[in-house]
This record gives structure tokens, C-alpha cells and sequence, in this order.
């Protein structure tokens, strides 16, 4: 199915921020809003982790904190029927690499994915979990309002079109809730869906921008709406779809049966 559904991470898959998380459960509270006025979020992610690899916390204890965290049961079988309809399933985030694939296998939906858009981890010579920024911060910034310096996530969206856009014409889902996900929105089209979470940034500036989004917009509060809208967003694009291809088929068909007649004529007895 030419259906690509992508969704962020924080607050729409898990029902938290995954950083938060993690420093709240593993006692770094003051010290992450100690630090914040001072550092770029990404980077001082990466610091928590210097801190809670100096006070002897392991990967595997950060891990188990992970596999706390809150995700709802009818969005990990949402994420299993639109996989087993055949859609193309993707994450933008700006949560991290670790993070999401230790969540994401601990419910099964790891193989539910074909690809994870997010800020690069990688365990260091000392055991250390370090995050990078997924934009290179040296090059110039990318100059969005919306998104933080380390991900544009309107700019990833754009790199994603045009990647999926070789196997043709693909109709996109996108679910999320902060404003670099309404960036992402502003990359959708007519054709398209945005799946905002109410009441979140996204909700809020759509509503003070209600024009500048060009695609269909579906709000969801819950775990139990967004199955259910998702579901039926997939339902209703497949048959679109299969209405499409039927009429080819049929202009496809009756072109082949006047080119048969013309050729049969000219044959002489
Ligand atoms: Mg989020
Ligand atoms: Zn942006």
C-alpha cells in the first residue's frame, strides 16, 4: 500500500517525554533544571549521561527505566495493524536512538518500522551512553523557528519525500504533538494527514494558523483515538486507492481492446 504513516516519539508513541523520564526516575531532576538556562536540550542529555555513568549507573539500568515508561495498549496495536496492512511505517524524533529502539523492542514493534529518523547514541570506550545532535551544529543552522538547532524535523520530513518518493506517488499520516511536528505538517500535502494530539504546542498553533496547513487534519487526545482515527485514515486511503486503480485498469483495458481492434482489422485475409 502507497500509505507512508509517520510518528514522533515523545508524548504521541509513549505517553511522556522519554528525556524527562529518564532523568526523573533516575534522581537527576535538579541538577537537568539546574543546567537547562545554560546548554542546548540535546547537549545536556548527553551531560546527564556523563552524570549518571559517574555515579555507576549501567546501560542496562537505564534500559529498565525505559521499559517503564507509559505507552498505551491500543496504540501498540495500532501500530500492529497498520503495519499488517502494509503501510510504511516511520519515526521522526528528537528523542534518541537508544532510547527509542530499547522502548520500541521491549513491545514487540521494533520490526513494525523501516526506518527511525532521531538524534545518533553510541556507547563510548568507558561504557559511557553519549547522544549526538542528528544536525551537524558546526554547519550552518537550519534557521527554523519551530525546531530546536539539533532537528528540523520539517527539513527531515522533506528528505523523507523525497526518498520514498522514487517508489511513487505516496500518501502520508503524520502523527504528533510539540511545534517541530507542526514544521512536519507544513511539509504535507492535499492528499495528505495530520494527526495532531488536542491540546498540545502542535494543537495550539494550529489553531492560531489554522491556513498554513495544506493537508486534512484529524486531532486525537488518547491512546483509544488514535487507533481508532488511524485506523480508519488507512481504511478510507486504501480504498481511494483501489477505486483509482480500478478506473486505470478500466481506461487501461478499453485502450487495449481499440488498439486490438484497429490491429485486427489491417490483417488480410
Ligand atoms: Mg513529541
Ligand atoms: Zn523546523
Amino acid at each position: 500500500m502507497a500509505v507512508v504513516v509517520v510518528f514522533d516519539f515523545d508524548k504521541t508513541i509513549i505517553d511522556c517525554d522519554s528525556d524527562n523520564w529518564v532523568v526523573d526516575e533516575l534522581g537527576l531532576t535538579p541538577l537537568f533544571t539546574q543546567l537547562l538556562p545554560t546548554m542546548p536540550w540535546n547537549s545536556l542529555m548527553d551531560r546527564m549521561f556523563m552524570e549518571l555513568h559517574s555515579q555507576g549507573k549501567t546501560m542496562e539500568e537505564i534500559a529498565e527505566c525505559l521499559k517503564r515508561a507509559p505507552l498505551h495498549p491500543r496504540i501498540i496495536s495500532a501500530i500492529k495493524s497498520a503495519h499488517a496492512s502494509g503501510c510504511d511505517l516511520r519515526i521522526v524524533s528528537d528523542a534518541n536512538a537508544f532510547f527509542i529502539e530499547t522502548v520500541l523492542k521491549h513491545h514487540g514493534l521494533m520490526d513494525c518500522f523501516s526506518e527511525i529518523k532521531t538524534n545518533p547514541s553510541f556507547v563510548d570506550g568507558e561504557g559511557r551512553l553519549r547522544i549526538l545532535p542528528y544536525h551537524d551544529l558546526k554547519s550552518s543552522s537550519h534557521g527554523c523557528n519551530f525546531c530546536p538547532p539539533n532537528m528540523c524535523k520539517g527539513l527531515v520530513m522533506e528528505r523523507v519525500r523525497t526518498s520514498v518518493s522514487a517508489e511513487g506517488k505516496k500518501r502520508f499520516i503524520y502523527l504528533g504533538d510539540g511545534s517541530a511536528d507542526f514544521c512536519s505538517g507544513l511539509k504535507l500535502g492535499e492528499g495528505d494527514y495530520l494527526m495532531p494530539r488536542k491540546n498540545y504546542p502542535i494543537w495550539e498553533i494550529i489553531c492560531s494558523n489554522p491556513k498554513l496547513i495544506k493537508s486534512k487534519i484529524n486531532e486525537w487526545s488518547n491512546g483509544e483515538e488514535l487507533e481508532k482515527i488511524l485506523l480508519h485514515l488507512i481504511t478510507t486511503i486504501s480504498i481511494e486507492e483501489k477505486c483509482n486503480m480500478r478506473s486505470d485498469k478500466c481506461q487501461a483495458s478499453s485502450m487495449d481492446s481499440h488498439k486490438t481492434f484497429q490491429s485486427v482489422l489491417p490483417v488480410p485475409h
